[in-house]
């Protein structure tokens, strides 16, 4: 067996029945991708548009491909034609631009709302308080080509346990307090990542998204 095909059985050998695992492969080679997928994995996480294009273009038709890092809206029409889910909708525009453009391709996406709860500044996402008062006004019933299916969080970058842990607990407190304005498709919860998708499947998670467990260690010297 490959040591991605390894990887990927003791992580699925660890989560519970009704956890979703996403294959984080950003950065890696479609070769990578391609030994994870003849392993049997078929999700996909990507953090760039133009990455997400080549490797969509490279690999089998098969692929549900997960938009999981942040989106401008000007790069939304690259990947609204055969993506299945962006779990990174962190505003008003970018939920509108994806509707614009799914419209035009005759397409339904499925969405996550990404809420902040790090304690890192830096990391995007909707404020919750904010993210409510903008549901109040109803905005999803006019944008017919996205389904809200859930809440996307990521946690402080930490090893104090209890940071983590309450992080994950805001993020499920989030995934309730949304759930009613949703309805029977709002049923995602995607939280946890290589070094706390265990704690984060504890805490209530339903899609967690692997990387470096899986592929390996990311190598960003070749980036701009
Ligand atoms: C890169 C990334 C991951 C995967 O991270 P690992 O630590 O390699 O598992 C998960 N979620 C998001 C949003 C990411 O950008």
């Amino acid at each position: 067996m490959s040591e991605i095909a390894c990887n990927l059985s003791r992580i699925r050998a660890s989560l519970p029945e009704g956890v979703t695992l996403v294959a984080v492969s950003k950065t890696h080679p479609a070769e990578a991708i391609r030994e994870a997928y003849d392993a049997g994995q078929r999700i996909f996480g990507e953090s760039r548009p133009q990455e997400l294009c080549a490797k969509h273009e490279a690999l089998p038709e098969g692929i549900e491909w997960h938009m999981i890092g942040h989106l401008q809206t000007n790069k939304v029409r690259q990947i609204v034609p055969f993506v299945r889910m962006i779990q990174s909708v962190d505003s008003a525009r970018l939920a509108e631009t994806i509707q614009r453009e799914a419209a035009r391709c005759g397409r339904t996406i499925d969405i996550l709302l990404e809420i902040h709860v790090a304690q890192e500044e830096t990391k995007s996402g909707w404020d919750v308080g904010e993210l409510k008062r903008y549901l109040d006004s109803a905005p999803f019933r006019s944008m017919p080509n996205i389904r809200v299916r859930g809440v996307m969080g990521i946690a402080t970058n930490t090893d104090d346990e209890a940071v983590v842990r309450r992080d994950f607990g805001e993020l499920k407190r989030c995934f309730d307090l949304l759930r009613p304005y949703f309805g029977v498709h709002f049923d995602t919860l995607s939280m946890g990542m290589s070094h706390d998708y265990l704690l984060a499947v504890e805490c209530g998670s339903t899609m967690v998204r692997v990387g470096s467990s899986i592929f390996g260690e990311r190598d960003y010297t070749n980036e701009k």
